[in-house]
């Protein structure tokens, strides 16, 4: 096991009603802000539970931060914040607005452009936010990542961190989720413990057991779900599952790889397939070109997740690989960029884009663009 740091100061508020505690766990003396989508929570009854929380306290309100956020719609939300002496943001919604409102804390907090915060790969400073998801999937709520895209450049970038001061999780407030959106979530989740899971065997097996768990319960609940969407304890575990996928508790002492992620965050900002999507496409691509790099851990996921025992090592290896899309499918998703109407011309594209950038990502750093290239070619 590596040496490592943990440090998580996200407070969860976890089940049904609980959006009503906003007015006490947000600070009396704070100039609040509260960011929101385009609109999902008007319909569903989130803006009204939240108004209702807040009743008798003064707040402005930023309302369009769109999926997959953009810089030029956050510049404005830091605009508005500067001139109305903001110093707290809630954000209402899923990862895109979570995310957003990271960048808007530390835009407030500085003089520098969003987008070179976002270069930089960490803000400095930041005002403090905290949340109400609405969709589980990203880890946003209690995580301190953010991925931000440009529009006029179509750039689609990471930065760090801000961790939420609080998150609430309501899980009835995921009962509005389209079957889509749910397919998603549960790919970003899933492909998120892979990204901490498949690297070198054998650096703890508490990580190792702690991961094949939620994969294990992913895979246990998304059926169920898909008939049975308004369950509120399947929707519980599912929100949950999602969260602590990507809280920093399954990565003490572990080496990590997220290249599909990289990888995936190209496919979106060139051709807008929703986040969770471009993993489930992506994911096997990975896994087929560097399966000699993984074997080991891909072995064991085999075994202990899927239950393959039999076969030489190569039919093993196959065998999860095959699985592992076989789920992302039975989600309801495609997992083929040719299903998707994706080509040479964008593995081209995105191949440059990482040599230019001079970029190698994953756990031994070695998928270049010449390597996204063999990947993402395995995906058509
Ligand atoms: P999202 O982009 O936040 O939301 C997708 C759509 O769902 C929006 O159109 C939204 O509409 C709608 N929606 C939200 N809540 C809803 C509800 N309860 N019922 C019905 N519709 C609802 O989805 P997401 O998957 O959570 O976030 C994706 C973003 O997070 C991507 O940019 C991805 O790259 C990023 N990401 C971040 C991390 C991280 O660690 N921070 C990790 C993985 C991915 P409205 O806009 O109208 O509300
Ligand atoms: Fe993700």
């Amino acid at each position: 096991m590596k040496n490592f740091i943990f440090q998580n100061p996200t407070k969860l508020v976890f089940g049904k009603g609980e959006i009503a505690r906003l007015n006490e766990l947000i600070p009396q003396s704070v100039n609040l802000m509260v960011t929101f989508g385009g609109g999902s929570v008007t319909k569903n009854g989130v803006y009204d539970q939240v108004k209702a929380a807040l009743k008798g306290r003064n707040f402005i309100e930023f309302w369009g931060i769109e999926p997959n956020p953009h810089v030029e719609t956050l510049r404005k939300a830091i605009e508005l914040g500067k001139s109305n002496n903001i110093d707290y943001l809630l954000a209402v919604g899923g990862g895109s607005v979570l995310d957003g409102t990271k960048l808007v804390a530390a835009g407030i907090a500085s003089d520098e452009d969003a987008w070179d915060i976002v270069l930089k790969g960490f803000a400095e400073r930041q005002i403090p936010f905290s949340s109400v998801l609405t969709v589980p999937a990203t880890g946003s709520e209690m995580n301190g990542g953010a991925v931000i895209t440009r529009a006029e450049t179509r750039e689609k970038f990471a930065f760090g961190g801000n961790y939420p001061h609080f998150s609430i999780l309501d899980p009835e407030v995921t009962y509005s989720l389209s079957s889509h959106q749910i397919a998603c979530g549960l790919a970003d989740a899933y492909t998120h413990v892979l990204e901490q899971y498949l690297t070198t065997p054998g650096q703890s097996r508490l990580m190792d057991r702690w991961a094949e768990g939620i994969l294990l319960s992913i895979i246990e609940i998304a059926p169920q779900i898909k008939e049975n969407p308004h369950n509120y304890d399947l929707m519980a575990d599912y929100m949950l599952a999602a969260t602590l996928a990507l809280n920093d508790f399954i990565r003490m002492g572990v080496t990590q790889d997220w290249a599909t992620h990289q990888i995936g965050h190209e496919l979106t900002a060139l051709h807008g397939i929703t986040h969770g999507h471009t993993l489930a496409i992506v994911m096997p691509g990975t896994m087929r070109v560097l399966k000699d790099q993984k074997e080991g851990k891909l072995l064991q996921y085999g075994e202990r997740v899927f239950g393959i025992t039999e076969g030489t090592v190569e039919e093993r290896v196959e065998k999860a690989i095959e699985k592992t899309e076989a789920f992302y499918r039975s989600l309801g998703l495609t997992t083929r960029l040719s299903e998707e109407k994706v080509g040479n011309e964008t593995i081209e594209i995105i191949a440059n884009r990482f040599n230019t950038r001079g970029v190698a990502f994953g756990e031994n750093r070695n998928v270049t663009g010449d390597v996204a290239r063999k990947i993402l070619h395995a995906c058509l």
